[in-house]
């Protein structure tokens, strides 16, 4: 029987990201198909609302796959100087495989983040104007 006042202990974000569960039990699954969040947590409860990486993950999987997929191409082509179509026949499929493959992990990795830190939308106690208080209205 559960009371509702569980202590959890939240594992590390890069744990709860590569193992791709929720950010504060760590067991929970955290998506609902490929790349879509769950509503919440079916083990905790927790609700997933919070959660809005945007374009974060892909710019980061998009980042670091390209370079390292490009790195290597450049200095194959350097060092061996293959045809073209060695190049579009490994570069390609390096570059679709390595972003699918870790697009997930990353994106599980950034939401956990951010439950962690608390992080949010900024929000600001003026609109602006130097002599408007909102605590004197
Ligand atoms: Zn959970």
């Amino acid at each position: 029987m559960t009371t509702g006042h569980q202590v959890f202990d939240p594992p590390p974000p890069v744990i709860s990201g590569l193992r791709q569960r929720c950010p504060r039990c760590g067991e929970g699954k955290l998506f609902k198909g490929f790349l879509g969040l769950a509503p919440a947590c079916d083990r905790c409860g927790l609700d997933y609302g919070f959660a809005e990486p945007a374009d974060g993950p892909a710019f980061f999987v998009m980042s670091g796959v390209g370079i390292l997929v490009i790195a290597v191409f450049a200095w194959i082509e350097v060092v061996y100087r293959p045809p073209i179509w060695v190049h579009f026949v490994t570069v390609f499929p390096a570059l679709i495989v390595g972003c699918l493959a870790t697009l997930r992990p990353v994106k599980a990795w950034l939401v956990a983040a951010q439950f962690v830190t608390k992080a949010e939308e900024g929000k600001f106690e003026s609109l602006g104007r130097h002599d408007h208080d909102p605590r004197r209205l």
